[in-house]
């Protein structure tokens, strides 16, 4: 097998990637807390992780991918503080905490399904995981780590040597000196295990444990669930880079003290996805989903083409225009492939091998377009392209082999809306506004035709 290069956010290098078991790799991505629609921010990061897992099975590795579904009420800071964020999604919506999770979990996987984002083998939710939760708590209590307050059972941070390795917290400790509000806890990094239910408060979701009825704290269940399905250690784990400092470093912290070995061998993290006025955050109002792009008449796709042109651990700036400009080349690619009529044959090797030392070299997806690109610009015959492209499609995941003969973006639901009028208005023989909506979509650059099957437009600007 090739050699695969990836950073460590552990060791913070470039490491060779060595499976525990040979030609197996063990994946765990974090995954949404389904009490809302997925941002483009945490697509990105799903995105990041797809392509990990592709280029491991293009590798030749056959690979294990676990995600939880965060189905169960945390709370809406880092800090163990704040609204639950499940009860809160329930009481905007007039439903119940389940309904919500199992919306918001269809909508999610409808997202991954329409970026080309390979549905992980397994997706446990943490609600059907409590017990496995309460014996995490239980071996940590049994080591000496957990001590209790009015409100929970929490993890004492100073009593595990090491602790914070992962983002280096010794080096950017909380200045001496700062105050900080912990409540009951005896060390700022401190942190909930299981949490009891207010009193006097009947909470939708709650379980009964050893220490009371509550629930289980949020770092918990990615321990429990990895673990249960991958074994410990297990050999990559990701997340979005937000989840270093607090919720990787905590998982360690949980999982090392419980077992005596680490929790995962190579920790991968993607950069965000910031606006230009800051980052992109599910709990802030300022959050775009695919759904967005989509009334926009943008491609799924054309983000995901986005993504990849930017290397998953810088950050990346959402800017509709620059967006725009990935679909149009995006269309290029397609269109070409539509004009290479040839059967694929015997691809590219010289332009193979740059390729997978590219995406070998820690995912470095712009140069594999780059490479891509200059592919087919070369002087091989189209039916070897045409091969070799299909074969970095494995990596890429744009559709490529899907392209059909005339495949055209999605209309703007506003665009959509008016077309549907002018038919219904047609149907009506209301002429007077059949025109009048004509000249409408003419206004917004639409060419109008008349067909058997109704109204059928096409942007000007297009051929
Ligand atoms: P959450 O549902 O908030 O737990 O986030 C799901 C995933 O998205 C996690 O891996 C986060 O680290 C990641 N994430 C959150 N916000 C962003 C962002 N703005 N850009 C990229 N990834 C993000
Ligand atoms: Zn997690």
């Amino acid at each position: 097998m090739a050699t695969i290069n990836f950073y460590n956010t552990l060791t913070r290098q470039l490491e060779e990637f060595k499976p525990i078991k040979k030609g197996r790799a063990g994946l765990y991505t974090c995954g949404p807390t389904v009490y809302n629609y997925a941002h483009l921010g945490n697509l990105r990061t799903y995105i990041f992780e797809d392509v990990l897992k592709r280029v491991l099975v293009y590798n030749g590795y056959r690979v294990k991918n676990v995600m939880n579904i965060t189905d169960v009420g945390h709370l809406t800071s880092d800090a163990d503080e704040g609204e639950d964020k499940m009860e809160k999604g329930a009481r905007r919506e007039g439903k119940t905490a389940w309904e919500i999770a199992d919306f918001y979990t269809a909508e999610f996987l409808k997202d991954l399904a329409e970026l080309n984002i390979g549905r992980p083998d397994l997706l446990p939710r943490a609600t059907e995981h409590i017990k496995e939760q309460i014996t995490l708590v239980k071996k940590l209590e049994k080591n000496g780590f957990t001590y209790r307050t009015v409100d929970g059972i929490y993890f004492d941070t100073s009593k595990l040597p090491g602790y914070g390795r992962l983002a280096n917290l010794a080096k950017q400790k909380l200045r001496a000196g700062v105050r900080v509000d912990i409540g009951d806890k005896r060390h700022p990094t401190d942190f909930a295990l299981w949490k009891f239910s207010p009193p006097l408060e009947k909470r939708q979701m709650e379980w009964p444990s050893p220490w009371g009825t509550g629930f289980p704290g949020w770092h918990l269940e990615c321990s429990a669930m990895s673990t249960k399905y991958l074994g410990q250690p297990f050999d990559l784990h990701c997340g979005g880079i937000d989840h270093v400092p607090v919720h990787h470093t905590n998982e360690i912290a949980q999982s090392e003290a419980a077992a005596g070995k680490p929790l995962a061998n190579y920790w991968l993290h993607g950069e965000f996805l910031v606006l230009p006025g800051g980052k992109m955050a599910k709990s802030a109002d300022n959050f775009i989903t695919l759904r967005t792009l989509t009334e926009r008449g943008l491609l799924p796709l054309a983000y995901r083409y986005f993504v990849l042109q930017t290397h998953y651990r810088k950050p990346l700036t959402f800017d509709w225009r620059a967006l725009r400009a990935a679909q149009n080349g995006l269309q290029h690619l397609y269109q070409i492939i539509r004009e290479w009529t040839e059967e694929p044959a015997i691809g590219c090797a010289e332009f193979e091998a740059r390729f997978l030392t590219a995406v070998n070299n820690d995912l470095n997806l712009p140069e594999a377009l780059a490479i891509t690109w200059e592919l087919i610009k070369s002087g091989y015959p189209a039916s070897a392209k045409k091969s070799t492209l299909f074969k970095f499609d494995e990596v890429l995941g744009l559709g490529l082999r899907e392209v059909k003969a005339e495949a055209e973006p999605p209309l703007p639901a506003a665009v959509q809306t008016l077309v549907k009028e002018r038919d219904a208005a047609r149907a009506a023989k209301d002429w007077g506004k059949s025109d009048a909506l004509r000249q409408r979509l003419e206004r917004l650059d639409y060419e109008v035709r008349d067909t058997k099957e109704g109204t059928k437009v096409v942007e000007k600007n297009r051929r």
